[in-house]
């Protein structure tokens, strides 16, 4: 391969996924390699927005049942749009709630300690909020979260040993929640190998998938994943506080959601009016309440998107993009001080490529003053995503091209190696 611009071009001209830019709002000014963030808005996304605020204005309380895509029922569809995403059978699959909301259920749920089982198994590495939902669900056991929550140890700082995991499966865990993808380091988990293993000691596990729908293919009913959850506004982009999703293998299916509701009902029930909860026989009885209607509205559009796309496709470019950009760097950043911090096996990484570097937040800013969007994670991280459905070769090229003048003129000396308040 070569270095030049002209290769990069090249690469875009044979891009089979290039026509999607087309379909999004992009500022050809910037660089945009934030969309595991927060994904950019499609021009079908938006249509889908209008479409349902059109069901409002015209339809008002009957837009329940009426319209091109009656609400009552818009949970279940878009659950069957993504279930291709996630290896899973349309009725395991929901869209409702946001990502942590759908963990405090999930595990309200699937968490029953019970005799010597009593702990909870996560790692060390993932998500704030998802550490601290399970902190809080230990709790409302009357457990103490120091003991009966147990962290798998990286390490390295960045990534994690399957072979570590399986060993921390003890006879005292009753429920294993764990990332796909882990948000720094963008490692991928052998979520196939774990659920096999927590099946045989007959745990319980759960995968949040946030950094990985959209952006790596799964399996989860092959693979015998318990549940999972995850967020639809990083490589789905379903837009800002866009309506979550959740999965429910279907051997869990009859029983009562740990917190129950009134959208938990199967759907012929609902209107009765009950004091005595009849779930539904399917995913749909983790939902709690009214769903929100017009956070989920810009899926319709996006998931449509992603399916003509296709998640294979879409991880084919994702690897392409990252593996272009990981060569860039080795040739044209030796000696600049980066390091490239995620796994370079492909069955190891996710959609971006995590850089460390002592002044990662000055050159972060520096990069934005560019143009470029990068994504700094505290306290020396640099996340890069190219996104399979809008970013291109060029770009990738352009951006390291970028790094490199910023560290040969010393930019980055001119801003504080500080995070700013979102980061
Ligand atoms: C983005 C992300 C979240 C966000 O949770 P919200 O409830 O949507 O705010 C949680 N967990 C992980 C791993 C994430 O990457």
């Amino acid at each position: 391969m070569s270095f030049d611009r002209s290769y990069a071009r090249q690469l875009d001209e044979n891009d089979e996924l290039k026509d999607f830019r087309n379909e999004f709002y992009i500022d050809e000014e910037k660089i945009y390699f934030d969309g595991n963030s927060l994904g950019l808005l499609s021009k079908r996304a938006e249509a889908s927005v209008i479409s349902l605020l059109d069901s409002w204005k015209n339809h008002a309380i009957d837009g329940w049942t009426e319209g091109e895509h009656p609400w009552f029922y818009l949970s279940e569809k878009l659950g069957q749009f993504t279930a291709p995403l996630i290896g899973a059978k349309p009725e395991e699959t929901i869209i409702t709630g946001s990502t942590t909301i759908n963990l405090h259920q999930l595990a309200a749920s699937f968490y029953r300690p019970d005799g010597k089982r009593t702990k909870i198994l996560a790692d060390e590495l993932n998500f704030p909020s998802d550490i601290y939902a399970l902190k809080s669900q230990i709790k409302l056991h009357g457990l103490d979260p120091e003991e009966h929550l147990v962290q798998v140890k990286s390490r390295n700082g960045n990534t994690l040993e399957t072979s570590d995991i399986i060993e921390a499966m003890t006879e005292d865990i009753a429920l294993i929640v764990l990332p796909g993808v882990l948000y720094r380091s963008g490692q991928i988990l052998d979520m196939e190998a774990l659920a096999k293993e927590a099946q045989k000691r007959g745990i319980p596990i759960g995968f949040d998938l946030c950094h990985s729908i959209g952006s790596v293919p799964h399996q989860l009913s092959d693979w015998g994943a318990d549940f999972a959850f995850w967020c639809t506004y990083k490589h789905l982009n379903g837009g800002p506080g866009s309506v979550a999703g959740l999965y429910v293998n279907e051997k869990h299916f009859g029983k009562e959601p740990g917190l129950a509701g009134w959208f938990s009902s199967s759907k012929e029930k609902q209107f009765d009016m009950e004091h005595t909860l009849s779930p539904a026989e399917d995913a749909g009885a983790y939902q709690i309440g009214t769903p929100h209607v017009l956070s989920a509205a810009p899926l319709l559009g996006s998931l449509e998107m992603l399916s003509e796309a296709g998640i294979e496709r879409i991880r084919g470019k994702s690897l392409r993009l990252t593996d272009y950009l990981m060569q860039l760097i080795e040739n044209r950043l030796k000696g600049h001080g980066f390091t490239i911090a995620n796994s370079r096996e492909e069955n190891e990484r996710g959609g971006h490529v995590f850089l460390e570097h002592p002044q990662a937040a000055a050159i972060c800013k520096a990069l934005k003053a560019k143009g470029v969007v990068p994504d700094f994670r505290t306290p020396n991280g640099i996340r890069l995503a190219p996104v399979a459905l809008y970013n291109t070769f060029e770009e990738v090229w352009k951006t390291v091209d970028l790094l490199r003048t910023i560290m040969d003129d010393k930019d980055y000396e001119q801003y504080d190696n500080e995070r700013g308040v979102i980061a």
